[in-house]
């Protein structure tokens, strides 16, 4: 048998040949109309594995309804795991579509550019004769220099659906705003979660095992592809990083500095000029200026950002052809992936360096900020390719609406985005979670939180909050009742910490995500999310024909409590009309108080 006869006897035997139509997707069948279903998508997945040594299929978990979280892992040597594919020296991108399953282009854009670079690029050159002999020759020797080198020296991890379930909630009517798919799927998950606002606290079984899976592999760049909601505009595709302040500031640079400049320019080169996704000061209207604003890490790009890693967002605009959009996404990861090849070992040092940085005594040592604001202060002026539209007032509702024309138009408008801290914090040494919070501590660990257990009782010197009027926000949200005003005086105390008990020593890499997670005042933090409401409800309560003789005879014992009780009739006139609250007024001055009401219960131990 000659060799080459060999060859495509061994390519043909391991992994069987699929016909160019085999492996055409769902979408380039129904040209670029329509998004396949999950079925279909597995499948496709299946195939593409089936088809190449360099392509693995794999789940990160199951879905409440029960349907797999699938990852296809892309590698140019067929590598499958994070170690041995950094041994080899190469990074991993993570590439996610589908969050919210009605903005599918990320799914059928990843699935083709999966498809061509096993095909046409280093695929067909680790299969040898196998494809040649399949008659495609003329399309790789096209294609080659296109897709060449994009697995080189990065391998990919890509899920095509994340919101499975969501994603089987499919119809035609899922996003009024939007043109095409026909059909697609439902934003949020079966229990009406939204995954793109659950990244630090992980309610949904599908965010608990994306964590995991995040842990597991540490990717050194993140791709999450969206569609937008919102104004009319030029740009096919919008973008945003969490360049404004939350990042690492190695990793900003590099983003600001030369990511950005190198994709923004590599887009508009291949045909789709790109446009920061920003906000606009006025509802609708460009012309009002535009704004950028600092991701909350309960967003996708905002979280990977504590993890100090770049995130790309990608919002591709809902009002173009879905064909177009998935075409402008599938450039998208070409473009990123070639800056990734030429970058890697940036890359990887900058993700390095800002691990490393989070666990020296000089990142404590600087105010670490938990909330920001736009300042509206400073802005540089931006030519925006918007189109003409005119105000309407609406006969039916009385209010105004913009109705957009065709016409591109250019607004010079100025466009906000400084960001400047209005929380701050010094990050304790540690912080120390009570055994008996199980739900806080199984979250600590699922953003891969190192945490030392405290073995025997132990009184530790902790400073504690003492929380002031709480307040809640009238309706649910994400299905938790968040706390809507924070306020707190803070005290030292020693405590007992029972046996069991979860320090988190803030020295670690993941020390943006603690204190966002544990400071009460963090963005997103697990107190603002309600996990703690139960610290603030009186549990104890006393009858009135005790409380009345007792307080009258307080009264009489002691003068400054007089005085004290005096002034607060004096500051809220409302306070002496509710019987129950002023005899609770007197209550919380006797030793019968519960002295854990409204302290957080998570301790900060301080550093020496
Ligand atoms: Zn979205």
């Amino acid at each position: 048998m000659n060799r080459v006869l060999f060859l495509f006897f061994l390519a043909f035997y391991s992994f069987p040949l699929f016909s160019q139509t085999e492996l055409l997707t769902f979408f380039e069948r129904s040209e670029g109309k329509r998004t396949p279903r999950y079925q279909e998508t597995i499948e496709f997945c299946h195939r593409l594995a089936d088809s190449s040594p360099l392509v693995s299929y794999t789940s990160f978990g199951i879905s409440p309804q029960g349907r797999d979280l699938p990852l296809l892992i892309v590698d140019k040597d067929g590598l499958t795991d994070p170690t041995t594919i950094r041994s080899a020296g190469r990074i991993l991108l993570l590439v996610q579509a589908c969050i919210h399953p009605g903005e599918s282009e990320g799914k059928d854009a990843g699935l083709m550019l999966i498809r061509d670079l096993v095909t046409k690029g280093a695929g067909h050159r680790a299969q040898g004769a196998g494809r040649r002999a399949q008659g495609s020759e003329n399309d790789i020797e096209d294609y080659g220099s296109r897709f060449a080198g994009l697995i080189d020296h990065v391998s990919i991890l890509f899920i095509p659906i994340f919101n499975v379930d969501g994603h089987e909630r499919f119809g035609p009517y899922n996003r009024i705003n939007q043109n095409g798919p026909e059909e697609m799927g439902w934003r949020v998950t079966a229990t009406n979660l939204n995954l793109n606002r659950d990244f630090l606290k992980a309610d949904a079984p599908e965010m608990r095992a994306w964590l995991k899976m995040y842990n597991q592999w540490n990717p050194d760049f993140f791709i999450d592809i969206h569609t937008t909601d919102g104004a009319d505009y030029q740009y096919v595709l919008t973008y945003m990083m969490e360049t404004l302040g939350q990042m690492d500031k190695g990793l900003t640079s590099w983003c600001d500095g030369l990511f950005l400049p190198e994709w923004t320019s590599g887009m508009e080169t291949a045909g789709y000029p790109v446009f920061p996704y920003v906000q606009f000061r006025r509802w609708h209207d460009p012309k009002s200026g535009l704004e950028r604003d600092v991701a909350p890490p309960m967003l996708s790009q905002g979280y990977v950002a504590l993890r100090n890693r770049p995130g790309l967002l990608v919002e591709t605009h809902m009002l173009k052809p879905y064909k177009q959009r998935v075409e402008a996404s599938y450039q998208c990861l070409v473009t990123t992936l070639e800056i990734l090849n030429r970058q890697f070992p940036e890359i990887k040092k900058l993700n390095q360096q800002a691990d490393a940085l989070v666990q020296t005594p000089a990142f404590r040592a600087q105010p670490f900020p938990l909330q920001f604001r736009l300042s509206d202060a400073d802005s540089i002026m931006v030519g925006f390719r918007g189109v003409m539209y005119d105000t309407i007032r609406s006969e039916l509702t009385g209010g105004l609406w913009f109705k957009y024309s065709s016409i591109p138009e250019t607004f010079t408008v100025p466009l906000f985005s400084t960001c400047v801290p209005s929380e701050t914090i010094m990050l304790p040494e540690a912080y120390v979670v009570p055994v008996e919070w199980q739900d806080v501590i199984s979250i600590l660990r699922l953003h891969g939180i190192s945490m030392k257990e405290v073995v025997h009782d132990t009184t530790i010197l902790v400073t504690s909050y003492k929380f002031n009027a709480p307040k809640w926000r009238s309706n649910p949200y994400e299905g938790r009742l968040p706390l809507s005003h924070i306020e707190f005086n803070s005290f030292s105390e020693e405590k007992v910490f029972p046996a069991g008990s979860m320090i988190a020593e803030t020295s670690q890499p993941t020390a943006r995500v603690i204190a966002q997670l544990l400071e009460p005042k963090g963005d997103g933090s697990l107190l603002s999310w309600g996990f703690f409401n139960p610290i603030f409800e009186q549990k104890e309560y006393f009858e009135f024909y005790v409380m009345e003789p007792m307080a009258k005879q307080m009264l009489e014992e002691d003068p400054e409590l007089r005085a004290a009780f005096e002034e607060a009739k004096a500051a809220d006139s409302n306070f002496i009309k509710n019987q129950w609250q002023v005899l609770n007024w007197f209550l919380e001055r006797t030793p019968y108080r519960d002295t854990k009401r409204m302290v957080y219960p998570v301790g900060r131990i301080e550093g020496r």
